[in-house]
């Protein structure tokens, strides 16, 4: 089996480390925004967590010319129809404002009770080669919205969702604990697995 390249396609520097954790140790080199001088724009305008991640995916691997692996995520709350969704990180209007995101959550739900209140995390991955041959894994982590903030690690709407069969929330999970049921790990985990089998075949030849 040839060793296979992958180029990651964001500037998170914690979502490089996590990724790095969990494909560590596979015939896989990766490369990030480092190994590069310049960098493409990627967009993310599409209307599903799925084109999302495949545009940002397939715009670097066409930059590159080396396969690219993109993620996109996002809360989906059932009362609310599925939104945020992929408007998750700007909900409340500017990008990445967790507090104000979480506020106004908490006000589009206030009538809405106990029982009523199920929401996920959504994860979805792509992996796309310079020539557009595409994989998709798609894993979420079901739960429900709580009425007040409570735990202080994580990001994002940790604070306020309570994994299925959990009274904490993500926000008083370890690193580790989250990471064992979350929607990216369960992802990356399901990435790592195929990588391990030689999948995908394009990947590696
Ligand atoms: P992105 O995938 O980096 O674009 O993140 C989308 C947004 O979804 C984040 O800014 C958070 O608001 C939310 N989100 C995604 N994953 C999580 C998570 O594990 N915990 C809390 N919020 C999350």
């Amino acid at each position: 089996m040839n060793r296979a390249r992958i180029v990651l396609a964001t500037l998170n520097r914690g979502k490089v480390l996590e990724i790095e954790r969990l494909l560590s140790g596979l015939a896989v080199e990766l490369l990030t925004r480092e190994d590069f001088e310049t960098w493409p724009d990627m967009e993310e305008t599409g209307a599903t967590f799925e084109e999302n991640a495949r545009q940002k995916a397939c715009t670097l691997a066409d930059w590159s010319r080396v396969a690219a692996l993109a993620d996109d995520s996002g809360l989906e709350v059932d009362a609310l129809g599925g939104r945020p969704g992929v408007r998750s990180s700007r909900y409340a209007g500017e990008e990445g404002d967790s507090q104000a995101n979480m506020a106004l959550l908490f006000e589009e739900l206030k009538e809405i009770p106990d029982d009523k209140r199920q929401a996920r995390f959504v994860c979805v991955i792509s992996l796309c080669s310079p020539d557009g041959k595409r994989l998709e894994i798609r894993e979420t982590c079901e739960g429900r919205i709580t009425t007040e903030q409570r735990g202080a690690s994580g990001f994002g709407y940790d604070p306020v969702f309570v994994p299925e069969g959990m009274d904490r929330t993500m926000a008083q999970l370890s690193l580790e604990e989250k990471n064992a049921i979350s929607h990216r790990g369960k992802a990356l985990r399901r990435l790592r697995s195929l990588l391990e089998k030689g999948e995908p075949a394009w990947l590696f030849v």
